[in-house]
């Protein structure tokens, strides 16, 4: 095989050692160079130039369903097939089409019990799971406690309770770890079952036709503003399957009214709370029945997650990328902006640098000469900022079975502001795929960054977690820590005034000072372990005990 690049030559004598998910490097490796992705092609320079023009004002923002959207998802495509790769979406294009419900609940929402309406926006928001102009709800009301069914655990709030075509309400986050079981449901870290998005899918799954979450500062971690504020106006969804349980509403319930709901019902909200924060909980129902009628504007629209293949001589097993193409578009000017105001939400960090990055890792895995072990896919996801939804779809509409997919690296930002000493993969502490990372970064004399917020629970935020919950041992990359050299204190600071000011904001935008060189170093390492992943025979797994273990379990 050829060498292509100085950098091969240099892995070739310096980076010989045979892999397998557990095992250390063996001192006396063979002198064969295994064939791997051309790390050479993937540079700063290249970086950079996919960033700044998937960021630049003609892409309008990358919104889905418009044609900034698009252009983005045009010029991805162009790039995939341009390097080689096979169209791995419909009918034989780059293009996998998403379904996508959007829809604007009215202000008229009310839900009622004998004697007391509860107020649209101060104590209770809802959206609907089902795309119905008129969803209308009654029934009894149970408290669930944590609403959690977790077999790992040994612990389920819907134990012996019928909900069925009821309402359930429910607590947010995870049940405390008590002293004598200091690791029940993750310690401190927040675990799926904490999320409310876990809530409502397990209210559904058990029948439920309605489901309360009850909002308090401390569980949610944020007030009941941020409750208000992102969730009126325009939500996002996939439509629900053919067949599948939905919720016809879902809602937050301020911790005042559900406290007067309770008691209505014949309990005492917090001397429930305390019962269902301890094993042996059953859940309660209450003597109260309520009711909801929600009127919505529902349309449908459609847009694709691009997608590219690089088929293995293993074409049955896969190892998928994803790095999500869509964001905000362009605002709508609002009486008093100025008329130079910036509108576009380019998007450059968030997330044309993390396209710009697996849009190299595709080159260079095109030029390694050999094919690869397992197939490895280049997912380019739609509507992740709108929850996700193009990785959902992807992992419920999957080009092989996901039980075939050995793992999924999520490049959501590329480092812009130069080298560091640390990589940082969210889920490395989760599956085997950590000692895979770790090996492949002590090579390269790197160290592996830890995730230093679990209880934020920033694992289950990006494009990677559907994949995970789908069983796939998942990374997703995250921020670097430890900047290198003279300037990192610099660096940092650079890091942090984007996080406060440009985050989400028209002002992420590309910055010609910015430096690749570390998302270079990190894309060459990441395109590295992808390679080794799809040639090492046994599947990666995750821990026991973890979470998402349980799906590939017989
Ligand atoms: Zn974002």
């Amino acid at each position: 095989m050829t060498l292509r690049s100085p950098l091969r030559a240099a892995l070739a004598t310096t980076a010989l050692v045979t892999f397998s998910a557990c095992s250390t490097p063996a001192p006396s490796a063979p002198a064969a160079v295994p064939p791997g992705p051309a790390e050479g092609e993937i540079t700063a320079a290249r970086i950079a130039a996919h960033t700044k023009i998937l960021s630049s004002d003609l892409f309008e923002g990358r919104a889905p369903a418009t044609r900034g959207g698009e252009l983005a998802t045009t010029y991805l495509a162009t790039q995939l097939a341009l390097a080689g790769l096979e169209p791995g979406g419909d009918n034989g294009t780059y293009f996998q089409q998403v379904p996508i419900v959007e829809a604007t609940v009215d202000r008229s929402f009310s839900l009622a019990v004998p004697g007391r309406t509860y107020k649209y926006g101060d104590d209770v928001v809802a959206f609907s799971g089902v795309e119905d102009a008129l969803v209308s709800v009654r029934g009894d009301v149970v408290f669930v406690g944590h609403g959690i069914v977790a077999p790992e655990q040994k612990w389920n709030d819907y134990a012996g309770v019928d909900v069925r075509g009821k309402w359930v309400l429910i607590m947010v986050n995870d049940p405390p770890a008590p002293a004598d079981e200091p690791n029940l449901f993750g310690g401190k870290a927040l675990t799926y079952y904490g999320r409310w998005t876990y809530k409502f899918e397990e209210a559904a799954r058990q029948g439920a036709a309605g489901a309360l979450l009850i909002h308090t500062d401390a569980s949610a971690t944020y007030p009941w503003q941020v409750v208000q504020s992102s969730w009126t106006g325009t939500q996002y969804s996939l439509p629900p399957a053919p067949g599948a349980p939905a919720l016809g509403v879902k809602a937050w319930i301020a911790n005042a009214a559900a406290a007067d709901l309770v008691k209505r019902g014949g309990h005492d909200l917090d001397a429930l709370r305390a019962k269902a924060s301890a094993r042996g909980f059953s859940a309660q129902p209450l003597t109260v029945a309520a009711s909801a009628t929600l009127t919505q504007r529902a349309a449908r629209r459609t847009s694709p997650n691009v997608i590219g293949v690089l088929r293995g001589t293993n074409d049955q097993e896969a190892v998928a990328f994803t790095s999500h193409w869509d964001h905000f578009g362009t605002k709508a000017a609002a009486p008093g902006d100025a008329a130079t105001a910036d509108r576009i939400f380019n998007g450059a960090y968030d997330n044309a640098s993390g396209l710009a990055a697996v849009l190299t890792i595709a080159q260079a895995m095109t030029r390694a000469g050999a094919e690869p072990g397992r197939s490895i896919y280049f997912v380019f996801t739609t509507a992740e900022e709108s929850g996700l939804l193009g990785s959902e779809y992807f992992t419920a509409h999957p080009p092989l079975p996901m039980a075939q997919f050995a793992a999924n690296i999520n490049i959501d930002e590329a480092n812009p502001y130069g080298k560091a000493k640390d990589i940082a993969l969210l889920g490395s502490d989760r599956s085997s795929l950590g000692a895979a990372l770790a090996a492949i970064a002590a090579e390269r004399g790197r160290v592996v960054g830890v995730d230093a917020h679990p209880e934020r629970g920033y694992f289950f935020r990006s494009d990677h977690f559907p994949f995970a919950k789908a069983g796939v041992p998942a990374l997703s990359l995250t921020e670097p820590e430890q900047f290198d050299g003279p300037t990192a204190a610099t660096l940092k600071a650079k890091q942090a005034a984007y996080n406060d000011q440009d985050y989400h904001q028209p002002s992420d935008q590309f910055d010609p000072a910015w430096d690749f060189s570390g998302a270079a170093d990190d894309m060459q390492l990441l395109a590295a372990l992808a390679w080794r992943i799809a040639a090492t025979p046994a599947m990666p797994s995750y821990h026991d005990g973890d979470q998402f273990a349980q799906v590939r379990k017989p």
